[in-house]
C-alpha cells in the first residue's frame, strides 16, 4: 500500500475528528438530553476515542501504564459507550454488572500483555475481540428493529460497524500469521495490515459518529413529533392536533354528507378535587377518568385535550342516536370510575356538551366548538353530570337536552 499518511498523522487526525465529535455530542446532550437518551454515552465514547489518540501520540514520552494500558482501555471503553448509547437510544437497557466485568477484563489483559508478557499482537487481539463483540452486539440491537423502519442513521451506522468488524477480523487473521517483526510490533508503525487497519478505523470512527448523529436526530424528531401531538398527562391528542382533525372531519362532511359528532367534556367540580387532595392527585384523577372515557370510544374516534380539564371528542359517521348512546355511555363510565387515594376513594363526574354536524348545517355552522361549549355550559347550569346536545328541538329552542 502506498503510504500517503504516516501513523502519527492518522492519530492526529483521529484525535481531531473525535474531539470535534465529542463537542458535538456534548452540545446535543445539553440541548436535548431530556428527550433523547444515549447522547451523553456517545459524547463519552468519542471522548474516550480522543483520549486514546492523544495517549498514543505520547508513547515514549510518558510511562507505558498511561500510554499503553490506559490508552488501550480508553479504546475499549469508547467502543462500549457506543453500545451503551445505542441501548439507551433503543430503550434496551444493559445490566451494569457487565460493564465492571468488561473493564476488569480489559485492564487485566492490557497490564498482562504490557508488563508481564509484553506482546503487541496480543494487545491488538484483545482490542479486536472487544470491538468485534461489542459492535456485533450493537448490530443485533439495531436489527431487533424491523429493517423496514430503518432510517438513514441505522443504515450508516450498520454499514460502518460492519466495515469496522470486517477490518478487525482481517487484522486479527494477519496478526495470527504475521510474525512480530520490529516494524509490525508498534501501533505507531504504518506498514502492512496495520496500515490498512488504521485507515479503515479512522474512516469507520467518523462514519459511526455520522450514523449516531443522524440516528439521534431521527429519534429527536420522532420524540418532538410525539410531544407535539400527544398530551403528556393523559396521552390524548393535543389541542392543535384535535382542532386540525376536527377541521378535516368537517371538510369531509361537506364532501360526503355523512354526519359527524363533536363532544366537549368537562370534569365537574374538579377544582374541589385539587383543593381537597392536591394537584398531583388531581392529575391522577384526570388521567384515570380520561383513560376510562377513551376505552369506551370507537376506534375511529379522536379525543384531544382542549385545555385544562376540557376535552374534545370527534366521532365521524355518527348519527344523533349514536351520539346520545355513546355520550351517555362515557358519562356513566366516568361517574363509575373510582380513584383510590390513601384510605379514601375519589369519584368525579363529567358534563358533556355535543353537536351534530351534517349536510343540513355544515355550511351554516360557523363555529362548532363554541356550539359544543354552549351546550356544555347548559349541562353545567342544569346540574352537571349530564349530556346536552345542541340542536333544533322545538321544546328547547337551539338546544336538545338529554338529562339524567
Ligand atoms: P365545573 O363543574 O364548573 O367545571 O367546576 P370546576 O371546579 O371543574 O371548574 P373549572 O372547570 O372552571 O375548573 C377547572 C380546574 O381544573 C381549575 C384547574 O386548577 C384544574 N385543572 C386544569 N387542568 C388541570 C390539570 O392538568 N391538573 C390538575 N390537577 N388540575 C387541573
Ligand atoms: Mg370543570
Ligand atoms: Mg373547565
Amino acid at each position: 500500500m502506498t503510504e500517503f499518511l504516516d501513523a502519527k498523522t492518522i492519530f492526529v487526525l483521529t484525535g481531531m475528528f473525535t474531539g470535534l465529535i465529542t463537542v458535538v455530542f456534548f452540545s446535543i446532550h445539553r440541548g436535548v438530553y431530556a428527550v433523547v437518551n444515549g447522547v451523553l454515552s456517545f459524547a463519552w465514547a468519542y471522548g474516550f476515542f480522543t483520549l486514546f489518540a492523544l495517549l498514543l501520540l505520547m508513547r515514549g514520552l510518558l510511562h507505558p501504564l498511561i500510554t499503553v494500558v490506559l490508552a488501550d482501555t480508553a479504546l475499549c471503553l469508547a467502543v462500549l459507550m457506543i453500545a451503551d448509547g445505542v441501548s439507551r437510544l433503543k430503550n434496551q437497557p444493559v445490566r451494569r454488572g457487565f460493564y465492571r466485568w468488561y473493564l476488569s477484563f480489559c485492564l487485566v489483559a492490557f497490564i498482562y500483555f504490557t508488563f508481564l508478557n509484553p506482546s503487541f499482537s496480543a494487545r491488538v487481539m484483545v482490542t479486536i475481540i472487544c470491538t468485534v463483540a461489542i459492535f456485533c452486539w450493537v448490530l443485533i440491537m439495531i436489527s431487533r428493529q424491523s429493517m423496514r423502519s430503518w432510517r438513514l442513521g441505522e443504515w450508516i451506522l450498520s454499514v460502518s460497524l460492519m466495515m469496522s468488524v470486517i477490518a478487525a477480523i482481517l487484522r486479527a487473521l494477519t496478526a495470527l500469521v504475521e510474525p512480530e517483526t520490529t516494524a509490525a510490533m508498534s501501533i505507531l508503525s504504518y506498514q502492512g495490515a496495520q496500515a490498512h487497519y488504521l485507515t479503515v478505523n479512522l474512516l469507520a470512527t467518523v462514519f459511526i459518529a455520522f450514523g449516531l448523529i443522524v440516528m439521534t436526530q431521527d429519534n429527536l424528531r420522532r420524540d418532538l413529533e410525539r410531544l407535539a401531538s400527544y398530551d403528556a398527562l393523559t396521552g390524548v391528542l393535543t389541542r392543535r392536533v384535535i382542532l386540525d382533525l376536527l377541521d378535516k372531519s368537517i371538510a369531509k362532511v361537506s364532501r360526503t354528507g355523512r354526519p359527524l359528532a363533536l363532544m366537549m367534556i368537562d370534569l365537574d367540580h374538579f377544582k374541589r378535587v385539587n383543593d381537597n387532595y392536591g394537584h398531583r392527585v388531581g392529575d391522577r384523577v384526570l388521567s384515570k377518568i380520561i383513560d376510562a372515557v377513551e376505552s369506551a370510544l370507537r376506534k375511529d374516534t379522536y379525543i384531544g385535550r382542549y385545555g385544562g380539564e376540557e376535552f374534545l371528542i370527534v366521532m365521524p359517521d355518527t348519527s344523533y342516536e349514536q351520539l346520545l348512546e355513546v355520550s351517555e355511555r362515557i358519562r356513566q363510565i366516568a361517574a363509575k370510575t373510582i380513584i383510590h387515594h390513601q384510605r379514601s376513594t375519589i369519584q368525579c363526574t363529567i358534563s358533556i356538551g355535543a353537536v351534530i354536524i351534517d349536510a343540513s348545517n355544515v355550511d351554516s355552522l360557523s363555529d362548532p366548538v363554541t356550539l359544543a361549549d354552549n351546550a356544555l355550559y347548559q349541562a353545567k347550569q342544569q346540574g352537571r353530570n349530564q349530556v346536552v346536545v345542541a340542536g333544533l328541538s322545538p321544546e328547547a329552542p337551539g338546544l336538545k337536552t338529554e338529562s339524567t
